[in-house]
């Protein structure tokens, strides 16, 4: 897959730039007639072991079950009934070797951060491949495995963070009210964990560090008190971790972080550490067109690998502290779409503005399905933000509200009936539909499609999601803004978008 994305540079002035992300293939070729470390060699090796049908995020308990079901036939594998959730789907406990090490990995405590349950099929899949066996049997002897995978499957039903007391388990280390989180802690305590990995996804809009790449993969030996305390067992981690930023550096230059190193005394990773098991946070954060976060498990999967491997031959002693203090926090800076220095109208004033775009998630009634809910999360002086899209406005361009075409469209024979292609060019691009789903109103399209009874075109202002033009100084409509994706008024790609939606049926 190929994510590099290259900033169309249409002027000097006016500077569309996408954030970028690395492009792998070219690397990975060249990487293999050398040695390359184990991270790389199993990011390359991923196809391979790739557990196959799970190819978005909202998957349920029922496909981890069968998954873990089909261990049943390997000896090597180990599988118990670890508990029940609140609204009673059984927990797994996966264990496999039989080495002194102990190590618990638990995997979607938030039951809508699914990465790590993904890559974990890989990596049991990578456990039984012909091509790992000399890691495997070397694993065998050192480490003993527990896996808790989809810790709270009763969110990750309804793809949310807190389980269905509506308690976030990652703040019930000590109360332990849930049913979860007591498997969690029982589990810790009667293997005695040498190492604990608290597997989670963050959201989109970290950078790594301050610059505008995302934070891809974050990690954190998390503080065992307010004073941030480094006993040994802490430095371990800490060793563990700077070793795989180091290997990851390789494939995702500038895109490693930090996760917040503040202390919570609620939370399971911290108290882990306070409790003396050697503990990994590892957060699946963003990469740029990587919707359902297929590559990041590829990541994600290769960390995991590697650090269980780090910890078998024991090689995280060598790596300094150093290498994790000097990895970056995660910075909160990121939006989606950030049009910096635009004139805006209002009354008989003219102010310059910046405006960002973020797009939340919603989850569809199915639990599967999904769409975009973008609006403007704010406006002024946004300088210290960066974006997935920046639009550089320089003070030259103004905002232009689209005008809504005056007729109310019964059906597509009369929308595809009028020449939207003229209209869109001269103003108009929000069209009134007796019938439009949610789906087809939050489109990704430069035509706004609104409902009958909807304000067919919402004000400029934080919460809102207005469609409007750039207009530059000499008059000329350049960008459209639709559902909060720019559409540039001089590419190729609006007009094709256009074709789509109105050669396409809207149902
Ligand atoms: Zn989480």
């Amino acid at each position: 897959m190929d994510l590099l994305y290259l900033s169309p540079m249409n002027s000097t002035r006016f500077v569309l730039t996408i954030l970028w992300s690395v492009s792998f293939s070219p690397m990975v070729t060249s990487l293999s007639a050398q040695s390359p470390d184990l991270l790389r060699r199993m990011y390359r090796h991923h196809e391979e072991v790739r557990e196959e049908g799970l190819d978005q995020r909202r998957f349920k308990h029922p496909e981890v079950m069968a998954r873990i079901q089909a261990l049943k036939s390997d000896p090597d594998f180990g599988i118990s009934t670890a508990g029940y959730s609140v609204q009673g789907r059984e927990i797994k406990a996966v264990r496999w070797g039989s080495g002194p090490v102990k190590v618990l990995l638990w995997t979607q405590m938030h039951g809508d951060e699914p990465t790590a349950t993904l890559s974990t099929f890989d990596l049991w899949n990578a456990l039984r491949d012909p091509d790992f066996l000399p890691e495997a049997n070397k694993w065998k002897k050192q480490l003993t495995l527990v896996f808790l995978p989809l810790l709270n499957p009763d969110g990750a039903l309804v793809y949310d963070r807190q389980n269905a007391l509506g308690i976030d388990l990652n703040r019930d280390a000590l109360r332990l009210t849930s049913p979860e989180a007591r498997i969690l802690k029982h589990w810790r305590d009667s293997l005695s964990a040498d190492w604990g990995f608290n597997l989670h996804d963050q959201h989109r809009y970290y950078s790594a560090g301050n610059t505008n790449l995302t934070s891809a993969i974050a990690f954190l030996a998390p503080p065992p008190d307010e004073k941030r305390s480094q006993p040994p067992h802490r430095q371990d981690a800490m060793r563990l971790i700077g070793g795989l930023s180091n290997g990851l550096q390789k494939l995702i230059p500038g895109q490693v972080a930090k996760y917040s190193d503040a202390f919570e005394p609620r939370a399971f990773g911290d108290n882990f550490t306070k409790w003396g098991t050697r503990t990994i946070l590892i957060e699946a954060g963003w990469l740029p067109g990587d919707t359902e976060k297929q590559t990041l498990r590829r990541l994600y999967f290769a960390t995991l690998v590697a650090a269980l491997d780090g910890i078998a031959n024991q090689s995280f002693n060598q790596v300094p502290v150093k290498a994790y203090s000097d990895i970056p926090f995660n910075q909160n800076r990121l939006t989606d779409l950030l049009i910096r220095e635009v004139q805006v109208q209002v009354g008989k004033g003219t102010y310059l503005v910046d405006i960002c775009y973020k797009h939340e998630e919603s989850t569809g009634p199915d639990g599967r399905t999904w769409r975009r809910q973008p609006a403007i999360a704010e406006i002024g002086d946004l300088s210290p933000y960066g974006a997935y899209t920046i639009l550089e406005g320089q003070g030259e361009w103004t905002l232009v509200p689209a005008a809504t075409h005056p007729h109310v469209m019964t059906g597509m024979d009369e929308l595809r009936a009028e020449p939207w292609t003229d209209l869109i060019l001269s103003g108009t691009a929000v069209a009134r539909m007796a019938n439009v789903t949610n789906d087809q109103r939050m489109a990704n399209t430069p035509l706004a499609l609104r409902h009958l009874d909807d304000n067919a075109n919402e004000p400029v202002y934080p919460g809102m999601n207005p469609t409007f033009y750039l207009r530059d100084q000499r008059g000329n409509l350049r960008y459209l803004i639709v559902n909060g994706i720019a559409w540039d008024l001089r590419s190729p790609e609006w007009r094709s978008a256009l074709h789509d939606l109105l050669s396409g049926g809207l149902d």
